[in-house]
């Protein structure tokens, strides 16, 4: 398990056995080939639209030996994934939620046809990434949060299925299975942004001209957290 930072592993350890995965934005291709070294998959395809970073991950693959089980692909998001390579879990990880967001929406159902398990781990911007799936039958069956290097990342899993259970604001933001586990590293992140948002209200009621929308929306903000936190 050398390769894989806590976040990374993270992101590991929510693939099921079995899985046929595409690795989306894999300049390393760590996840593919740990996956593939402790027998825990047999086929991945590590997908990268930069050519120099693609180049790093066919070289570690190559290293490894394994090429014959994981493909590295240069392509736009899902475009490296194709019909034939009945792939059923698709990571895409360490970018921010908006890129996430909108490589999913650009994905063609053909693309998304097999696939089962998606699991994501947005940088920032995770509210934006758990309304795709909700609007897009996806249900968040798994979340976790871990610190590492002074960031707070979260990774979400979630599975494909037809009527998916209704997000309320509190889980968009922040997360309905998170909200629940309450681990360590999610009450000092939300006590830390808890202060942010307390700072942000004093400051803006200060200013002359006051921006009612955004007293609302951080004062909304200040609520939804409270309510989890307490
Ligand atoms: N997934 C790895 C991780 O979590 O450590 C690498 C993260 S790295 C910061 C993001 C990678 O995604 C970059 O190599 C970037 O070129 C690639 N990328 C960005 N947009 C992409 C897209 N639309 N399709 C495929 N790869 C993309």
């Amino acid at each position: 398990m050398e390769l894989l930072s806590n976040r990374l592993k993270s992101v590991y350890d929510m693939v099921d056995p079995e899985s046929r995965v595409a690795d989306i934005g894999s300049d390393h291709a760590y996840i593919p080939i740990e996956l593939v070294q402790n027998n825990i998959i047999d086929f991945a395809i590590a997908g990268e639209v930069v050519e120099g970073p693609m180049n790093i991950s066919k070289q570690h693959v190559e290293n490894f030996g394994l090429s014959n089980k994981i493909q590295v692909r240069l392509g736009n998001g899902l475009d490296v994934i194709l019909g034939p390579d009945l792939i059923d879990t698709v990571i895409i990880a360490g970018m921010g939620g908006i890129l996430i967001e909108n490589i999913l929406s650009k994905s063609t159902s053909e693309q998304l046809e097999n696939v089962k398990n998606l699991i994501l781990q947005p940088n920032i911007g995770e509210p934006l990434v758990r309304k795709w799936l909700s609007e897009n039958n996806f249900e968040i069956i798994d979340e976790n949060i871990i610190n590492e290097d002074n960031h707070t990342y979260e990774i979400i899993k979630a599975k494909k299925i037809k009527n998916p259970k209704v997000l309320s604001e509190s889980e968009l933001l922040m997360g309905p299975i998170l909200s629940k586990t309450k681990k360590e590293a999610f009450i000092s992140k939300w006590s830390r942004k808890l202060e942010s948002y307390e700072k942000s209200l004093k400051n803006i009621q200060r200013a002359k001209n006051i921006d009612q929308d955004k007293v609302n929306q951080i004062t909304n903000n200040i609520e939804l957290v409270k309510e989890v936190l307490k």
